[in-house]
């Protein structure tokens, strides 16, 4: 038996007024996710587990079946494993965004969507002039980027930029979470104000100042964390080999400590315009050299994020007839038996714009599994499958052992 994860990222959602109160998936012609409910057993899965946000980092390493409050060390060290840093023992990795301040205000928490070629040049010239033995900086992806500190405590609490635009800076800079953390959060935070003094002048600020764009002009060191103690893939369930496909670092990264091998899609790019058709085809051909392969669609998470109903609809049709027909139609030919399973992590509802922690639906198929009464794919049919609500690693151990 082979395994492949269809995960559709924010797919689920609520009935919506403009899709006659419909939810994006039911909405969406899916034949082939609906296929593969009516012929399979389905249910739904708790994600987010209690104390944590719905996060994709949180939500897609509960689908692997990874234990949240062991594993669980923030985005910044997810992403340097994507990018090839590796975090010590000792170390502790932090995501560092490249933020506009427009004099107290914390502006905007991307610095206005910095090219990540002008962002490369900024976080180099920071690593020259403030990096030492205690701090490196490593360019990621346009405002995404990594700070690495020896000998960090990581008990802080940290803003996410994100959720305080347009609001003064100060009173949301880094505080200890106990008292043997102050010293660091004080590191942390002379090393924000270093860096506004040295990035206002910088030739890419100017440039883009001139051309109405916002700078780059402070860091914003947050999510802090050590390097997760996370078990390979292969230790927990019963594969030898497996792999990850997706467009984005967090996901990338949770591979890297998985032990998965990490397959790049030209054009992947996780928004509208993805190379499905090359995804489903990587995926294919990671399936018959491997057992397990978790294939991560983004698209249907940003049409969520953006509030737009009709788009969301287009990308779950999308994941439906590009990802899960070819992968189904190709599959059912092989020899060896495949179990296919589909899932979102998180609902990401377009009324609300952002992730929410309700259970998400999930289907699992394979050639010779005995199917329950559910004929559609969606929120509301899954809640008849013969699974029941499943928790934690309990959705994994239902993949590895429907076969049995
Ligand atoms: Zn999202």
């Amino acid at each position: 038996m082979k395994y492949i994860i269809i995960l559709g990222d924010g797919m689920a959602d609520e009935p919506i007024t403009s899709l006659e109160n419909k939810t994006t998936i039911q909405a969406a012609a899916t034949p082939y996710m609906d296929l593969l409910a009516r012929k399979g057993r389905n249910g739904l899965l708790d994600t987010v587990p209690e104390g944590f946000a719905p996060g994709s980092e949180i939500a897609n390493l509960s689908v692997m079946g990874y234990h949240i409050p062991s594993v669980y060390e923030g985005r910044g060290v997810l992403e340097a494993a994507s990018m090839g840093v590796d975090i010590l023992p000792g170390e502790m990795g932090m995501r560092c965004n490249l933020v506009c301040m427009e004099g107290d205000l914390l502006k905007n928490h991307s610095a206005g969507h910095i090219s990540t070629s002008e962002a490369t040049e900024l976080i180099r010239f920071l690593n020259n002039e403030l990096g030492d033995d205690i701090f490196s900086f490593y360019p990621g992806v346009s405002y995404r980027h990594l700070l690495k500190m020896k000998g960090g405590d990581k008990y802080l609490h940290c803003t996410p930029p994100h959720d305080i635009p347009e609001q003064p800076f100060r009173p949301h800079l880094v505080q200890p979470g106990n008292d043997e953390a102050r010293g660091t959060a004080e590191a942390l935070n002379r090393l924000i104000l270093a860096s506004q003094e040295i990035l206002s002048d910088h030739p890419v600020n100017k440039k883009r100042i001139a051309e109405g764009k916002s700078p780059a002009n402070s860091i914003w060191p947050w999510s802090p964390g050590f390097r997760p103690k996370m078990k390979p893939f292969n230790e927990m369930f019963p594969i030898k080999t497996g792999s990850v496909i997706s467009a984005v670092d967090l996901i990338r990264g949770i591979g890297v400590y998985a032990g998965l091998e990490v397959i790049m899609v030209e054009g992947a790019t996780g928004l509208y315009d993805t190379n499905y058709e090359g995804k489903a085809q990587a995926a294919l051909k990671a399936l018959k050299e491997k057992d397990f392969v978790y294939l991560h669609i983004e698209a249907s998470d940003e049409a969520g994020h953006e509030g737009d109903a009709a788009l969301k609809v287009r990308t779950i049709e999308n994941l439906d007839t590009r990802i899960v027909k070819t992968i189904y139609e190709e599959t059912t030919q092989w020899d060896e038996p495949v179990t296919i399973a589909i899932l979102p992590d998180h609902p990401t509802p377009c009324a609300i714009r952002t992730h929410t922690r309700a259970p998400i639906p999930f289907l699992i198929y394979h050639r010779d599994i005995k199917p329950d009464s559910v004929e559609v794919y969606d929120e509301f049919a899954a809640r008849e499958g013969s699974y029941g609500l499943l928790h934690g690693d309990q959705f994994m151990k239902a993949v590895f052992e429907s076969g049995k």
